[in-house]
């Protein structure tokens, strides 16, 4: 950066410029005009002043504030870069070590007689995994563990073959397209059943509407199989007023008065059918 030394002194410089034009002329007139072309002439002078260091324009030049901001801001940036720095050295030796320790899990594996597994599969999404975004040098996401290590999460989330995060490795292409082969014959399966299911119940409703009204019922009220409305309401009337215990005082009221329930209650169970 440029220093900026030169701007306290064009301050002082055009305050004097300012105050001599002014005193000079008594007419105010003339001082006014005065003033114009000397501000015009301040004007000039400062849009052409040059740096001594640079010879750069004095407004090329930032102010001291600017100068601060920008240095805080340089220096944050560099710290972080820093950091980003040191992690991605320590990702990279965790990376080597993982890479290791699959080799290590392997060999102990051969030497002990234990089975070794290799998976494909990412634990948490399910999916089968291809290459790594995080190192670009994975020929595809493998775990190589044995049984014992089988719920470690230190060995399980990172590929054996690049060491990286199994997040930071991509979807296999032909897992989700078999995925979603097996999405789409799921919803299809759902929808057939959802509509058998349509169909049963119409067929339910069709049977129920068309099934003869309760045999039972129709001959507590002497009526056939397939009486209307109509004819089920008058034999109701009918029977009701025939039973009913006000016209059937004495000795007949019990009797009468169970006729009148029995009636009521068939009547009843034709309506609500
Ligand atoms: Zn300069
Ligand atoms: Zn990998
Ligand atoms: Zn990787």
């Amino acid at each position: 950066m440029a220093p900026n030394a030169a701007d306290p002194k064009i301050i002082q410089s055009v305050s004097h410029l300012d105050w001599h034009a002014a005193s000079i002329y008594p007419c105010s007139a003339i001082r006014v005009q005065q003033n114009v072309e000397a501000l015009q002439w301040i004007q000039e002078v400062k849009q052409s002043m040059r740096c001594s260091h640079c010879w750069c324009l004095a407004q090329e030049h930032e102010t001291e504030t600017q100068a601060k901001v920008r240095g805080e801001l340089e220096a944050a940036a560099d710290e972080r870069a820093r950091q980003k720095r040191a992690r991605d050295a320590m990702e990279a030796q965790h990376r080597i070590n993982r890479v290791q320790a699959s080799r290590q899990r392997a060999e102990n594996a051969e030497q002990e007689g234990i089975e070794l597994r290799k998976t494909r599969q990412d634990m948490l999404r399910g999916a089968e995994l291809g290459g790594c975004e995080g190192c670009s040098e994975c020929p595809g996401f493998e775990v190589h563990y044995t049984e014992h290590h089988a719920l470690d999460t230190k060995v399980m989330f990172y590929c054996s073959m690049c060491g990286c995060d199994a997040a930071k490795h991509t979807i296999c292409s032909a897992w989700k397209a078999q995925e979603e082969k097996k999405r789409k014959a799921l919803e299809h399966e759902q929808e057939a059943r959802r509509k058998a299911w349509e169909r049963h119940n119409h067929r339910q409703q069709q049977t129920a509407r068309s099934q003869p009204k309760p045999a039972a019922a129709l001959k507590t009220l002497g009526l056939h199989l397939g009486a209307t409305t109509k004819q089920i309401s008058a034999a109701y009337r009918k029977m009701a007023l025939r039973w009913h215990p006000d016209k059937n005082p004495g000795a007949d009221r019990e009797h009468a008065q169970a006729k009148f329930v029995e009636v009521t209650e068939a009547f009843k169970s034709l309506r609500d059918e």
